[in-house]
C-alpha cells in the first residue's frame, strides 16, 4: 500500500521520493500551509463584505482575489458541496493507495485536495493531478462505484481546478505507482529539467536546469 504523497511525489522525480524518504522528510504540514488550507473552508465569509481580505493569508491582492473566488463560484458546478463538504480530511485506502483528502463531496462522490501554492494556466500541476487520481481511484474502490472527477483548490489564489479522470491521468498515475514501487536505490536524475530548480535536494543531487513551467502542467 503506497501513500498518495509518495505517488505525487514519483510524479515530480521518483529520486526526489528517495531523497524524501532517505530524510525521512515530508511528514509534517508547516503551519502557514495550514493557514492557506484553512481559507478553503471561508469561501462565503471571505466573499462578503465585511471579510478583511488584507489580514488574510492570500497571495494577490484583495481585489484580485475576490474576482478570482467569485469566478470559482459562478463556474463551478460543485460549489454548495465545496463549501460545505460531507466530510474534512477523509481517510481513503484503496487496491494500490492511501492517503487523506481534505474534503470528501457528497451526491456524487469526489475527493478534494488542497494546493497551498499557485495554480499553473491552466489545468492543475502533474504531481497533483497524479495524487487526484489516487484519491479517486481510492474512494472508487471504497465506494464500489466509477469516480469522474476530483477537485484540486488553491485557496490561497481563490481558484477550483476540476480533475477529470481521464485515460490520459490514469497512465499517468500508473507510472509513478510502478516507480514509487519499483523504488531500490536512487533512480536516475531528470538531466538538465527545471523541476530540478525548485527541488530541495538539488545540491544533494548536483543536477542543472531548465525552466519550470513547461514540464509540469497537465
Ligand atoms: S534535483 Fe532534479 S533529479 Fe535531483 S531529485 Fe531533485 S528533481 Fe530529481
Amino acid at each position: 500500500m503506497e501513500a498518495f504523497g509518495d505517488i505525487a511525489t514519483a510524479a515530480y522525480c521518483p529520486r526526489k521520493l528517495y531523497y524524501r524518504r532517505k530524510h525521512g522528510d515530508g511528514t509534517e504540514v508547516p503551519d502557514d500551509v495550514s493557514a492557506v488550507r484553512a481559507l478553503a473552508f471561508r469561501y462565503e465569509e471571505l466573499l462578503g463584505p465585511d471579510a478583511d481580505l488584507a489580514s488574510e493569508p492570500i497571495a494577490v491582492r484583495p481585489a484580485a482575489y475576490r474576482r478570482a473566488l467569485r469566478r470559482s463560484k459562478e463556474r463551478s458546478d460543485r460549489w454548495e458541496s465545496l463549501i460545505d463538504p460531507a466530510e474534512r480530511r477523509a481517510f481513503l485506502r484503496g487496491k494500490d493507495a492511501e492517503g487523506i483528502a481534505h474534503k470528501l463531496l457528497s451526491g456524487p462522490p469526489a475527493p478534494v485536495l488542497l494546493s497551498a501554492g499557485e495554480p499553473p494556466e491552466r489545468g492543475v500541476w502533474r504531481p497533483q493531478s497524479v495524487r487526484a487520481t489516487a484519491a479517486a481511484k481510492a474512494l472508487s474502490w471504497e465506494r464500489e462505484r466509477s469516480i469522474e472527477r476530483a477537485y484540486v483548490e488553491y485557496p490561497a489564489y481563490g481558484v477550483v481546478r476540476t480533475v477529470r479522470m481521464t485515460t490520459r491521468r490514469k497512465a499517468a498515475y500508473r507510472r509513478a505507482l510502478g516507480a514509487v514501487e519499483d523504488l531500490d536505490g536512487p533512480p536516475p536524475r531528470l538531466g538538465e529539467d527545471p523541476r530540478c530548480r525548485s527541488c530541495e535536494y538539488r545540491e544533494e543531487c548536483g543536477t542543472k536546469t531548465r525552466s519550470l513551467r513547461s514540464v509540469l502542467s497537465l
